[in-house]
């Protein structure tokens, strides 16, 4: 799998803001909007773009458009706190959002909301999620959007745990990632350590 580890400093300090158990939950918030701008920005580097003529106040010049920006999917809950930066890097995306839960009888992810159109045509994706960790819901998600024709899927997550990595790997071949961090492992209720804890409930509490 394509795997980049982001090892910027300025990533690697908002990263350490998001490890650290006191951080309270408007800074917790805040240091993730900023990491994922910096994840997302280095994940559109091969970006397609046209070249254009553009007039400054002094001469004709070249520059560039972005004509056909990914479709932005964050993953239902924890993935909407990476939304907003991945928006102001490309206001023009349109946004899918996908949230799936586990059925307690088949223990196989349904989703519980979709709104990812069923033909993407080709369509590249960016995929927001804050966790990867045991690659059971990044798989789910990575697999519809294959499912639906996408073209290149890129996962964003500031943290991924190496079983997740070989899981999404397995499930769903050619998915690149982007992240902060390969952490150590999963404990026995499938929290990445370190890791940050609950990326869900740090951001909007525990309900
Ligand atoms: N989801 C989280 O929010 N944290 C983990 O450590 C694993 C999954």
């Amino acid at each position: 799998m394509d795997v980049t580890v982001v090892e910027h400093p300025l990533v690697q300090a908002r990263l350490t803001e998001l490890r650290r158990a006191d951080t309270p939950s408007p800074d917790f918030r805040q240091a993730l909007d900023d990491l994922s701008q910096m994840l997302v920005y280095e994940a559109l580097q091969d970006l397609p773009s046209t070249t254009v003529r553009v007039d400054t106040p002094l001469a004709p010049t070249s520059g560039v458009r972005i004509d056909n920006p990914p479709l932005l999917v964050p993953v239902l809950r924890a993935g909407l706190g990476m939304l907003d930066a991945a928006r102001k890097l490309l206001p023009q995306a349109a946004v899918g959002f996908l949230g799936a839960r586990r059925n307690e009888e088949t223990f196989q992810p349904e989703p519980y909301l979709n709104t990812v159109p069923d033909d993407l045509g080709g369509q590249s994706v960016l995929v927001l999620e804050p966790m990867l960790a045991t690659g059971g819901s990044l798989a789910y998600v990575c697999g519809r959007i294959a499912a639906a024709g996408a073209g290149q899927i890129t996962a964003v997550c500031v943290l991924a745990a190496p079983e997740g990595v070989a899981a999404l790997d397995a499930a769903v071949p050619g998915v690149r990632l982007f992240t902060a961090a390969v952490d150590d492992g999963l404990n026995e209720r499938a929290y990445i350590v370190p890791g940050l804890g609950d990326a869900g409930d740090r951001q909007f509490g525990q309900l």
